[in-house]
C-alpha cells in the first residue's frame, strides 16, 4: 500500500486507514489508492466489514482546495462515493475524530454507518469558499438529518458537535476508543445483519416535504435572511431544494452543474482568497514559529467608554479576566452599566445563559487606582485620542507595570512610536486598533512600532485568536491601514454633492456595489460632530458638513443627519432640507450642478482608496495587498463577494483605474488622485496587486 492508505485487520473487520498530513485533505494522491483499497475489501470475500478512520489529528477535513477550479483527476470524490456504495454486503463504518468536514463529510455520508468520538466536528463548509458541496453532500444529507436541519448547516457553513450530530442521526453512535468502537460497531452490524441501506436509498426523513415544502421554504428562508449579495448560499438552499423534489441522480447533477458554475465565478475566487489571505495575514516577517508569545491570564483596559468597554467583553469572552480603570467611579458604573446591558441582549436573544451573564460580569474588576494593573499581563488604554492624555496614562503605566507586561493603545490615528517613547519599555509598546463595536467587529490592527519586540508582536497575534479576532499587522502611520484609506475614499465626498449628487445617490452606488451603507449612512451612524470637531482643532473647513453640524444635525443621535430618522428608527430617509443646503452652499460657492453618473460616484471615492492602498503598500505599512483585503473585510464592511478592495482592484484592471485617477488628478488638483508610484508601475506592467504577493494565494 501507499503511505497515504493502508489497511490492516482485526479479524474479518478490515480498517481502512488515510493519513495524508496535516488534515487528511481528499487529495489525488490519497483518492487513487483509497480507491483501489474499497475496491480490493469490498471484493475480498473473507473480509465481513470495512472501517474507515485517519490517522493524525483528524478525519478528512475537506478537498483538496489547491486544485479548486482544475478538472479532478480520476477517481474524483464522487468515484469514490460511488465505490463506496457499490459495497451493498457489507456494511462500512465512517470513523470520525477531529473535523469532518466538506468531502470528509461527503465521504462519511458514502458509508451506510458514522460513529465518532465526543469531541468530533461535523459540516459542509463549502459556502464559506463561495461553493456549495459538490460530491452528493447537498442530496445526502437531508436524507439522514431531514432538509430543514440540513438547509441550515449548509447556508451557514457552521459544523455541529458530535452530540448534536447523534441527536440529528449523523452519527449512529457515539464512541471513546474510536478505531476499536468502530470495528466492535462493524462487526456487530455483519452478524446481527443491520439492513445495509445507502444513503442515497433513504427517503424517509425527505418524504414529509415532499408533499408539504412549507417547513423546509421556512427554514430556507431562515438561513439566507441575510446573504449579503452572496450566490452561494441562495445556490446551497436550491440544491436542498432539489435533494427533496428531484430524483436522487437528477439532483446530484444539478449540484454538480452549480459547483462547476460557482467554482468558476469571480465571488468564489474572491472567497478563497480571502480564505488564503487570513491565514497568510498570520506570518509576520521577523516572528516566526520560534518566537514564543508571553503567557496572557490577566488584562487591563483603561477607559470605560465606547471602546473601552467592547474591548473589555471581548477579553472576558474569550476567558480571560479583566480589570477596568477609569477617571471616577461614576464612569465605571456607566461603563460598566452599558457591559451589564449588552450580556443582557444576549440573553434576551438567547444566545447567552442567565448563569453565564452573571460569570462573565464576575470577570470584570472595576477599579480607579493604577495599582490595581500592576498584575496585569497585558494593558490595553481606550481614553480619549488626545495626545497628552495618551502620554499622561503610559507614563504612569510605566511606573506601576510589571516587567514584561505588554502595553497597547487603542489609538485610531496617532503616532504609537511617540506613545512608546514615554516609556522606559518601548519593546513592550504596540497598537492594538480595535473596531466599534468592538466586543462585535472581528478586525484588530496590530501596530508595529520601531522598537515594538517580535514576542510582543506573537503575543498580541495570539491573544487575538483567543478572543475572536482576525488580526492583521500594520506599521505606524497616520491612520494605520484602514483609517488611512477610508480618509482617500470620503476625500471628495462634499465635491460630489455641491457638482451635483444627492447623499442617497452615493449611498446607493455603495450599497449596490455590496457594502451594507454608503458613507453618508455610516457618518449618520458614527455620529458626524466627532469629524466637526476634528476639522475645527485642525483648522479645516467642510462646507457641507459643518453647515449640517452647525444646524445640530449630528446624524442618527439626533434624529438628523444627512438623512432623517423617525424616532426610533434606523432606516435613513432623504431630506429636502439637506438637497436645498447643499444647492445653496453650491451657489454660495459658485460651483455648477450637473448630473453625476454612478460610475464617478465609484471613480471618486473607490479609486482614491485603492490609490491610497498602493501608498501603504509602497511605504510598507501593510506588508501585502491582502493584508489590505483582511482589514477591509473584517473592520469596514468591504462586500465579502469582491474579495477586498486591492483584490477588486486586480479585476477592475490597474491600468483602467491608474487612467482614471490621471484624469480625475488633471481635472481636480486633488492629491488623493495623483497615482501612487506603485499604481502606475504594476498598470504599465500589466500587472496586478496580487503579483506582489510573496506566496501565492
Ligand atoms: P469614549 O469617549 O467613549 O471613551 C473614553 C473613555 O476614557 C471615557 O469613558 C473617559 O472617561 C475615559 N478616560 C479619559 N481619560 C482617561 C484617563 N486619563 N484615565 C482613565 N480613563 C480615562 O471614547 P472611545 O470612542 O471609546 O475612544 C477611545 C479610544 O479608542 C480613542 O483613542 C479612539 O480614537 C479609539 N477608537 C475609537 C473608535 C470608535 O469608533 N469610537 C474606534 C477605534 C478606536
Amino acid at each position: 500500500m501507499t503511505s497515504t492508505v493502508s489497511v490492516s485487520r482485526h479479524g474479518d473487520v478490515a480498517v481502512i486507514m488515510l493519513d495524508n498530513p496535516p488534515v487528511n485533505a481528499l487529495s489525488h494522491h490519497l483518492r487513487e489508492p483509497l480507491d483501489a483499497a474499497l475496491k480490493a475489501e469490498r471484493d475480498d470475500s473473507s473480509v465481513k466489514a470495512i472501517v474507515l478512520a485517519c490517522a493524525g489529528r483528524t478525519f478528512v477535513a475537506g478537498a483538496d482546495i489547491t486544485e479548486f477550479g482544475k478538472p479532478q483527476k480520476a477517481p474524483s470524490l464522487r468515484d469514490l462515493i460511488d465505490t463506496l456504495e457499490s459495497i451493498t454486503t457489507k456494511p462500512t463504518v465512517a470513523a470520525i475524530h477531529g473535523t469532518a468536514l466538506g468531502g470528509g463529510l461527503e465521504l462519511a455520508l458514502g458509508c451506510h454507518f458514522r460513529v465518532a468520538d465526543k469531541g468530533a466536528r461535523l459540516g459542509l463548509p463549502e459556502v464559506k469558499l463561495g461553493i456549495l458541496p459538490g460530491a452528493g453532500g447537498t442530496v445526502r444529507l437531508p436524507r439522514i438529518v431531514g432538509p430543514e436541519k440540513a438547509v441550515a448547516m449548509i447556508v451557514s457553513g457552521t459544523p455541529i458537535g458530535a452530540l448534536e450530530a447523534e441527536e440529528a442521526g449523523l452519527v449512529d453512535a457515539l464512541v471513546d476508543n474510536l478505531v476499536a468502537d468502530a470495528v466492535a460497531f462493524a462487526r456487530e452490524a455483519a452478524e446481527t445483519n443491520r439492513p445495509l441501506v445507502a444513503v442515497r436509498d433513504r427517503t424517509a426523513r425527505i418524504e414529509a416535504a415532499q408533499t408539504d415544502m412549507s417547513g423546509f421554504e421556512k427554514a430556507a428562508a431562515e438561513a439566507t435572511k441575510k446573504t449579503r449579495g452572496l450566490e452561494a448560499p441562495l445556490a446551497c438552499a436550491e440544491a436542498v431544494r432539489n435533494a427533496i423534489t428531484m430524483k436522487f441522480d437528477d439532483a446530484l447533477d444539478a449540484e454538480r452543474r452549480t459547483f462547476e458554475r460557482l467554482v468558476a465565478g469571480d465571488q468564489s475566487k474572491a472567497q478563497r482568497h480571502l480564505f488564503f489571505a487570513e491565514r497568510e495575514a498570520a506570518r509576520v516577517e521577523g516572528v516566526g514559529k520560534e518566537v514564543r508569545p508571553r503567557e496572557i491570564r490577566k488584562a487591563a483596559v483603561i477607559g470605560a467608554g465606547t471602546m473601552g468597554g467592547g474591548i473589555a467583553m471581548s477579553f472576558v469572552n474569550g476567558g480571560i479576566p479583566v480589570t477596568i480603570l477609569e477617571m471616577s467611579k461614576e464612569a465605571l458604573d456607566r461603563g460598566l452599566g452599558v457591559i451589564d446591558r449588552n450580556y443582557g441582549i444576549s440573553v434576551s436573544r438567547g444566545s447567552l445563559s442567565p448563569e453565564a451573564h452573571k460569570k462573565r460580569m464576575a470577570m470584570f474588576t472595576p477599579t480607579t487606582s493604577y495599582d490595581d494593573l500592576a498584575d496585569a499581563d497585558i494593558i490595553i488604554e481606550a481614553v480619549f485620542e488626545e495626545m497628552a492624555v495618551k502620554k499622561e496614562v503610559f507614563s504612569r503605566l510605566d511606573a506601576i507595570a510589571k516587567p514584561g507586561a505588554i502595553l497597547a493603545s487603542n489609538t485610531s490615528y496617532l503616532d504609537v512610536n511617540e506613545i512608546a517613547a514615554m516609556t522606559k519599555r518601548p519593546a513592550d509598546v504596540l497598537g492594538m486598533h480595535f473596531f466599534s463595536p468592538a466586543n462585535v467587529m472581528k478586525l484588530l490592527e496590530i501596530v508595529r512600532g520601531k522598537e515594538t519586540a517580535p514576542d510582543v508582536i506573537a503575543t498580541a497575534l495570539a491573544t487575538a485568536k483567543r478572543i475572536g479576532k482576525v488580526p492583521v499587522v500594520v506599521g505606524v502611520c497616520h491612520g494605520f491601514v484602514g483609517n488611512r484609506m477610508l480618509s482617500a475614499r470620503s476625500a471628495d465626498l462634499e465635491s460630489l454633492l455641491l457638482e451635483g449628487a444627492t447623499p442617497q445617490q452615493v449611498d446607493k452606488v455603495f450599497t449596490d456595489f455590496g457594502w451594507p451603507m454608503g458613507p453618508f449612512a455610516m457618518g449618520d451612524l458614527a455620529g458626524l460632530d466627532i469629524g466637526w470637531r476634528n476639522r475645527k482643532s485642525l483648522g479645516r473647513k467642510a462646507a457641507i458638513a459643518d453647515a449640517i453640524c452647525e444646524m445640530g444635525r449630528y446624524g442618527q443621535k439626533t434624529g438628523r443627519g444627512y438623512y432623517v430618522y423617525e424616532k426610533g428608527s434606523r432606516t435613513p430617509t432623504p431630506d429636502p432640507e439637506i438637497e436645498k443646503l447643499i444647492e445653496d452652499k453650491a451657489r454660495e460657492l459658485g460651483v455648477n450642478r450637473r448630473t453625476i453618473s454612478s460610475d464617478e460616484i465609484a471613480e471618486r471615492t473607490m479609486y482614491p482608496m485603492v490609490n491610497e492602498g498602493a501608498r501603504i503598500l509602497e511605504e510598507k505599512i501593510a506588508a501585502r495587498p491582502s493584508d489590505i483585503d483582511i482589514v477591509w473585510i473584517n473592520g469596514y464592511g468591504f462586500p465579502v463577494g469582491r474579495g477586498g478592495p486591492m483584490f477588486w482592484a486586480d479585476l477592475t484592471g490597474l491600468k483602467k483605474i491608474a487612467e482614471r485617477l490621471e484624469y480625475w488628478h488633471g481635472k481636480t488638483g486633488k492629491d488623493v488622485f495623483a497615482p501612487s508610484l506603485l499604481l502606475k508601475k504594476l498598470a504599465a506592467e500589466g500587472k496586478g496587486f496580487s503579483s506582489l504577493q510573496a506566496s501565492k494565494a
